[in-house]
């Protein structure tokens, strides 16, 4: 049976050219019991089910689309480590030791995603070559260093680099600066590796099941019943990663986030000269800017970027033509090039900028709330809850597990952001 599209009808997707097939998967019928039910395919939830099914605990995955509907088929690709706070903001957050548990399980998440691809020989196009968080002004660079410290303090592998350097690294122009780059990080195809993680789940034995929204969850007898519309599941665990997609039905996890739509422009393959002088080493870059854009260069020598904002209706126009200018003041060689795809998507914001764990009931996990940063942290994830699962005991964990939390105004809240972040792309004519 053939997957449903996994982009919304009227955004065009570069994902879907030349993803990798997903495993051929079929809806929930009847009854069935596992050990832990995992809500949601992204890559929470399929790094949970496969690393759970690797330790021989049986799990079932219910998708309520297609694996990769979510973020986890629409980002940049941009294997990070860490998230979007610094080091030291963290320690301030939620204490020293806290801290120092949270910064290092997260220090070498390119390390899994990159070990993962390697021991399943996962088709997702991963390249190790690094990433750049680069300056876009010479003002953004003491925010930078200071970062770096904090993050080689945490022994991590990053380096500063100068304004030559990162102008050669980025062939822009504009990036004259410098930045952190990361040189475990690296790209790839964001919806071959959902898929990827699929088959490894099922090769190891986990079910998954396609077009399986969970509709209620319910206490039975000690155990947790999650019903879909032509089935259910009983399980002793659940672990609900709907993150930004959550729904009606995973309330707890939808009302602990805001969510925030970022959008993605990319060009056809460009002539390959002109590819060859954008990102030469194809790392992955992000700026500083408070608009801030990433770019990098697929395998096929398209240029992709993001940004904030959505597409809808009269909205497109205005974000793809800012976002053409802040291309064209990037790369001015690419000038009079249209965009050949375009598609957005949903991140899971929090107020403090750092992703949450909620124990939303006895034995029901809900981590959300990446930042925009969950490649990395989808994927330790995942594995730090089937082992901390697996072992019984929670003191290994490294995020702090919170009681139910409510994010107030969210919906205002994004809205403010979205439409704030539409009237400054309309009024930048600069790019
Ligand atoms: C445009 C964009 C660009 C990004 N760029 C990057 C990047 O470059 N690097 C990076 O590290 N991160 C990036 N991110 C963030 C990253 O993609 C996400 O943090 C990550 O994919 C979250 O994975 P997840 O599994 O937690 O959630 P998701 O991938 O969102 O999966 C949640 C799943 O739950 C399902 N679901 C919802 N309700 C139900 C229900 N009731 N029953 C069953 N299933 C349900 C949804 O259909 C969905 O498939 C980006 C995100 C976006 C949107």
């Amino acid at each position: 049976m053939t997957e449903y599209p996994p982009q919304d009808a009227d955004e065009n997707s570069l994902w879907n050219d030349g993803a990798i097939a997903g495993p051929v998967i079929e809806p929930l019928t009847g009854s069935l019991r596992a050990d832990v039910l995992v809500v949601g395919g992204g890559y929470t939830g399929l790094s949970s089910a496969l690393h759970l099914a690797e330790k021989g605990i049986s799990v079932i995955l219910l998708e309520a689309r297609s694996v990769g509907f979510g973020g986890s088929g629409r980002n940049a690709g941009l294997v990070n480590a860490g998230i979007w706070k610094t080091p030291d903001d963290v320690q301030s957050l939620i204490g020293p030791e806290a801290a120092s548990r949270f910064n290092l399980a997260l220090r070498d998440s390119p390390s899994l995603v990159f070990d993962l691809v390697e021991r399943f020989n996962m088709q997702c196009r991963a390249e190790r070559c690094g990433t750049v968080h680069i300056a876009h002004k010479a003002g953004a660079m003491a925010y930078l260093e200071d970062r770096c410290r904090q993050l080689q303090n945490l022994g991590a592998g990053v380096e500063l680099i100068d304004g030559n350097q990162a102008h050669v690294i980025s062939g822009s122009p504009v990036y004259r600066h410098g930045g952190i780059l990361d040189p475990n990080a690296g790209t790839i195809h964001p919806l071959s590796y959902a898929r990827s993680l699929a088959h490894a789940a099922i090769d190891q034995g986990a079910l998954l099941f396609r077009q399986s929204r969970i509709e209620s969850l319910t206490r039975r007898d000690d155990r947790w019943l999650a019903t879909t519309t032509n089935g259910n599941v009983s399980a002793e665990q659940v672990i609900i990663a709907t993150n930004a997609y959550a729904d009606a039905n995973s309330e707890g996890v939808r009302e602990s986030i805001l969510p925030v739509f970022i959008f993605h422009c990319a060009t056809a393959p460009l002539p390959a000269d002109v590819a060859a002088s954008i990102i030469p080493q194809r790392q992955g870059l992000w700026d500083t800017d408070s608009l801030l854009t990433s770019s990098r260069i697929d395998a096929e020598g398209r240029l992709v970027m993001s940004a904030p904002g959505r597409l809808p209706g009269t909205q497109r126009p205005i974000r793809r033509n800012w976002l053409m200018r802040k291309r064209d003041r990037l790369y001015p060689q690419l000038k009079g090039t249209p965009w050949a795809y375009q598609w957005s998507g949903q991140i899971g914001v929090t107020s403090t900028k750092i992703l949450r764990v909620q124990l939303l009931a006895p034995r029901v996990f809900a981590p959300a709330g990446y930042n925009g940063r969950g490649i990395g942290v989808g994927t330790v994830m995942g594995k730090r809850l089937a082992e901390s699962i697996a072992s019984g005991n929670r003191d290994d964990f490294p995020f702090p597990i919170e009681a139910l939390y409510r994010e107030k105004w969210s919906k205002i809240r994004a809205g403010y952001h979205d439409y704030g972040t539409l009237l400054l792309q309309f009024f930048n004519h600069r790019g």
